[in-house]
């Protein structure tokens, strides 16, 4: 049974939703920083946990950041 990485929780089949290579519950698949409700494949991630890309990934690991997963890497660039 896969763990779910927001809550360390096993993850059953019928909560599950598969995003950027990992098993997470509907309701753990959202921003720690904000806690919008994420889109599978549609946002960032840093040491496991979730973030959407804008503004909260930007803000706190740089604007540098990038992330590799879903249909290709999302690179931020300079404003
Ligand atoms: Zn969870
Ligand atoms: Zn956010």
């Amino acid at each position: 049974m896969p763990k779910c990485p927001t809550c360390t929780k096993e993850v059953y089949f019928a909560e599950k939703v598969t995003s950027l290579g990992k098993d997470w519950h509907r309701g753990c698949l959202k921003c720690q920083r904000c806690q919008k409700t994420l889109t599978p494949g549609g946002h960032a991630e840093h040491d496991s946990k979730p973030y959407c890309n804008q503004p909260c990934y930007g803000i706190l690991f740089g604007p540098k950041g990038v992330n590799i997963g879903g249909a290709g890497a999302f690179v931020y660039e300079d404003k």
